[in-house]
Order: structure tokens, then C-alpha cells, then sequence
């Protein structure tokens, strides 16, 4: 077994938030570019114009990216031939978090009962852990915070089996449409299909963290994700809702196997600050 400290997670966790909610990363920004380029509204191609300008300020000076630093999401991989040693991998992603959010100036969004006292939590935590077992002796975090505004936007739903691809796209496109201005486009849409009812928001989920460039490797869900793109285009949204062509930066769909009386699928919509920051251990 490998050893781990705790104290080494809270480290990295924190040093990623910051550098998430700093920082835009590359393919985002090579994406924003090429929309730029291409938008043909002048109303969204000056939106476009100042997304960038703020992304490379907010880099410059680091100063967030958006004034809501979002929930924080921590998805681990985690190898099976590590043992952490202090406290827990919760514990040491959440301080991970408190630090970051509380050093780093980061907007506190975080309430810690969510129906009657909604109080905050002052601190940005807990930290949202999302842990999968994997071979080998290695940890990989991922710090995904992701404000509220385009997670409001997020659907699930469990259609008939008969629906097909046809389905799946028409619940996604219908989705986006609802969503309208509110999630801040041009957005990046993440499509789980498959697994069960939780299952699926988590396949949506990781789709947002896909690199762009690279390929679904199934050809028929990348035809898919092709189609989307050029669907969700068509609506007409645009940068900050000023209509045009440039609605959607790109679409990733995840898929898992499931049940045969099943056909689960979620939307997660993310805005243009699509903030991820990695570190494998
Ligand atoms: S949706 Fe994104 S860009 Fe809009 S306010 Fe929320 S975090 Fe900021």
C-alpha cells in the first residue's frame, strides 16, 4: 500500500480551487475564440469579446472568474493501493475547500440546511465528494466548482426504451430551450445516458470534464454529440441571450449500461466559465 497523508489532499485541493476559479482552462478558452470568430450577431460577438477580456484579466490578477465561486465539487479517482493516513478523504477535501474559499477571497455560496434556516455556511463547505475505486496507487482530483445559475438549469429524466436517439436528443434540445439566457451562455452541455437515477446525473456530470478535442470514442454518440451542437446552435440564444449562432461551446455525452425497461438520461448545463482544474498524486 502507498501512504497518502491527509494533510497532502487538503493541499491540493485548496491550490485547485484556486487555480479553478482563476483560471479558464485553455480548451475553454480556444473555444470562446473560435465562437468569437464565428458568431455572426454583433450584439453576442461583443459579449464573446468580454468573456475573454474578463477570463484573461481574472488570470492576470487572480481575481475569480465569476462572482459566484460556485458549490464545490470534488471528484476523485482514487487508487485501490492507497491507504490515507490523519483524517479522512472527506475530511481533507472539505478543509481543502475551507481554505481555499476563505485565502482566496472566493464567494461563499454554501448554505447548511436547505429548506427552513438556509443558513450559510461561511466557508464554501462541505466539500461535494464524488469518489470512484480505481486500480493502481495514484489519486486524481478534480476541483469542478459550478455555480448556481446554470446548475438551476439541469434536467433528468427516465424515458421508454422506444424513444431512441430521437428522444434523447428532443429532451436535450427542449432542455437548453427552456433554459434560455439563465445558465449564462454560450454554455457547455454534459448528457449522461444510461445507468439509473443517480447514475445518470454523475455521467453528466464527468461529460463536462471531457478535454474538447477529444473524440467520444464511440462513433455513434459522437455523431450524437455532433448533431446537438448543431441542433442547440439553431435555437438562436446566443452569448448572454443576444440571439446569434453561437448558443453551445460543445456537448459531451456519457453513456453506462441499464436497465432493459429503462432509458435514463440528465442534462447538465454548464456556463461559459466550464471551471475544472486536475492533479494526479
Ligand atoms: S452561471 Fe456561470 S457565469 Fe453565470 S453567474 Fe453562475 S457561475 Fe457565473
Amino acid at each position: 500500500m502507498r501512504e497518502i497523508p491527509s494533510e497532502l489532499i487538503a493541499q491540493t485541493v485548496e491550490r485547485l480551487f484556486w487555480e479553478a476559479n482563476y483560471i479558464l482552462p485553455p480548451d475553454m478558452i480556444s473555444l470562446l475564440r473560435k465562437g468569437e470568430k464565428e458568431e455572426t450577431s454583433p450584439e453576442a460577438r461583443a459579449v464573446l469579446e468580454s468573456i475573454l477580456e474578463n477570463a484573461a484579466l481574472a488570470a492576470e490578477g487572480e481575481y475569480p472568474l465569476c462572482q459566484d465561486c460556485g458549490m464545490a465539487a470534488v471528484f476523485v479517482d482514487l487508487g485501490q493501493e492507497i491507504l490515507i493516513t490523519g483524517d479522512s478523504l472527506e475530511a481533507a477535501a472539505t478543509e481543502g475547500v475551507r481554505r481555499a474559499y476563505d485565502k482566496g477571497y472566493l464567494r461563499k455560496s454554501i448554505v447548511g440546511e436547505p429548506l427552513f434556516e438556509r443558513k450559510n455556511t461561511g466557508d464554501n463547505t462541505p466539500a461535494l465528494l464524488r469518489v470512484r475505486i480505481v486500480p493502481g496507487d495514484k489519486i486524481k482530483i478534480t476541483a469542478a466548482p459550478k455555480g448556481a445559475g446554470s446548475e438551476n438549469m439541469s434536467a433528468l429524466t427516465m424515458l421508454s426504451p422506444a424513444a431512441g436517439a430521437g428522444g434523447v436528443e428532443e429532451f436535450v434540445v427542449d432542455t437548453v430551450r427552456k433554459a434560455g439566457p439563465n445558465p449564462c451562455p454560450p454554455i457547455v452541455v454534459g448528457v449522461g445516458v444510461g445507468s439509473n437515477f443517480e447514475g445518470v446525473a454523475d455521467l453528466a456530470k464527468r461529460a463536462l470534464l471531457r478535454p474538447e478535442g477529444e473524440i467520444n470514442p464511440h462513433p455513434q454518440y459522437s455523431a450524437l454529440e455532433d448533431r446537438l451542437l448543431h441542433r442547440i446552435n439553431g435555437l438562436g440564444i446566443g452569448a448572454a441571450g443576444y440571439g446569434g449562432t453561437v448558443t453551445a461551446l460543445g456537448v459531451k455525452v456519457e453513456w453506462a449500461p441499464t436497465h432493459i425497461a429503462s432509458l435514463p438520461v440528465a442534462v447538465s448545463i454548464c456556463c461559459h466559465a466550464n471551471r475544472h482544474s486536475a492533479a494526479v498524486i
